[in-house]
């Protein structure tokens, strides 16, 4: 496998900062990416040159501004493998999706409904569905799946007559680990349940296709993706966006407006009220493009071959507890049970080491785990193996330090 990261992160200016006196090494990919020269040349391009609102003006930057930003929805089209561009909302981001549809869909809950998660879900796959539990009188429920990913066939009730809704990750966030989704869709399938999937995590690893995994609804965020901030989307079939109930009304997706009614517009438009993140959808586009540029495999494998030295390196020290997966997988998550994480995080910090220490919004996961908090490294594709050795260093040194008081 030849993928050569030191080439590709030349491409990231950022990557070259000094943080705290040592050369940057950026590990809090899940959180984040860093944006490409390409991207960043897009969001200026589009300020340089096209700057105007869409849909609106009938005047020369107008309908530029429109054209790239209906371009840009057929490339993310493309990218996700969806059938037609009026499948693809533009939204903020995940959250901003889920909420949609969480919100979109409450007509449709009664009290003798099920809404159905998984216990690996962030926050942001959690609390919109308890949220709307709490207001319809239903009932959430969180199918147990382990801290590997499995699902017990004990527990296949989970699906049935009166689950509504099933909305699962494609990988925990916290812990990198995939989720038995294709087996989960068909059983929420089989029930007749509207099925959501959150591609937060998935999107900048894998060639997610959506008309494939054959789910209602998938959302992901730009940002995690090497997108701008901002930015993300919420992909539905038709006759799964077409029941949604807009969350925001007002200019854009309307056709005819009276003081007595409104007559609301056609998908994408129905969805999304107001002046778009124009930037942000050229930006997501520009990453998209970018992606389709490289050789996603070796990339990929790349990430996993950095996530797994390092899984390698630290899994014999008696100190370190591992809980993500030892293959296939770009994270790799761990407490030194008696340090807190935050002191950990503190001097990989100071040393110039950028990671993640927290609950990662999922505090029932950490709980499942038995932890209040973990330290997350997550790779992306601009990562060197010195970076994943300098980590291993950093944290080992940290564990000396701290260890002793
Ligand atoms: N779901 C998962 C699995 C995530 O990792 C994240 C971001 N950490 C979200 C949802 C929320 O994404 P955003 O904050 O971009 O809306």
């Amino acid at each position: 496998m030849t993928f050569d990261a030191v080439k590709i992160r030349q491409e990231f200016p950022i990557l070259a900062t000094i943080a705290n006196e040592h050369p940057l090494v950026y590990l809090d990919n899940a959180a984040t990416t860093q944006k490409p020269q390409a991207v960043l040349d897009a969001l200026m391009t589009y300020y340089t040159t096209s700057n105007a609102n869409v849909h609106r003006g009938a005047h020369y930057l107008s309908d530029r501004a429109t054209a790239q930003f209906e371009h840009a929805r057929e490339r993310v089209m493309r990218f996700i493998h969806a059938p037609e561009n009026s499948h693809v909302i533009w939204t903020k981001g995940t959250t901003e999706a889920i909420n949609q549809v969480a919100h979109g869909l409450e007509w449709s809950i009664s009290s003798d409904d099920e809404i159905l998660i998984t216990s690996l879900e962030h926050h942001a796959n959690l609390v919109p569905w308890q949220q709307l539990a709490f207001r319809t009188g239903a009932r959430l429920r969180v199918l147990p799946l382990t801290s590997t990913g499995k699902w017990e066939p004990e527990y296949a009730h989970y699906f049935n007559q009166h689950t509504r809704i099933f909305a699962c990750t494609q990988i925990s966030n916290a812990i990198g680990v995939k989720t038995p989704l294709e087996e989960m869709l068909a059983a929420a399938k089989a029930v007749g349940a509207f099925t959501l999937v959150d591609g937060a995590q998935a999107v900048a690893h894998y060639d997610v296709n959506v008309t494939e995994l054959d789910c209602d609804f998938y959302v992901f965020s730009g940002h995690k993706m090497y997108g701008p901030t901002g930015i993300g989307v919420l992909y539905g079939k038709a006759h799964a966006l077409e029941v949604l109930t807009p969350v925001q009304t007002g200019g854009e997706m309307v056709r005819h407006v009276t003081y007595n009614s409104t007559e609301f517009n056609v998908l994408p438009y129905r969805l999304e009220a107001g002046t778009p993140h124009i930037e942000g959808v050229i930006g997501l586009a520009a990453a998209c493009d970018y992606f389709a540029a490289q050789d996603r495999q070796a990339m990929l494998e790349w990430e996993q071959k950095l996530a797994r030295y390092v899984y390698d390196e630290l899994k014999f020290n008696t100190a370190i507890e591992i809980y993500s997966p030892a293959s296939d997988t770009t994270v790799v998550s761990l407490s030194v049970p008696g340090i807190h994480t935050m002191d950990l995080n503190g001097y990989l910090d100071s040393q110039g080491v950028a990671v993640r220490a927290g609950s990662h919004c999922a505090h029932p996961l950490m709980a499942q785990l038995g932890v209040s908090s973990t330290l997350r490294a997550s790779f992306a594709c601009y990562n060197t193996l010195s970076e994943a050795r300098r980590f291993c260093d950093v944290l080992l040194e940290a564990i000396e330090i701290l260890g002793d008081d």
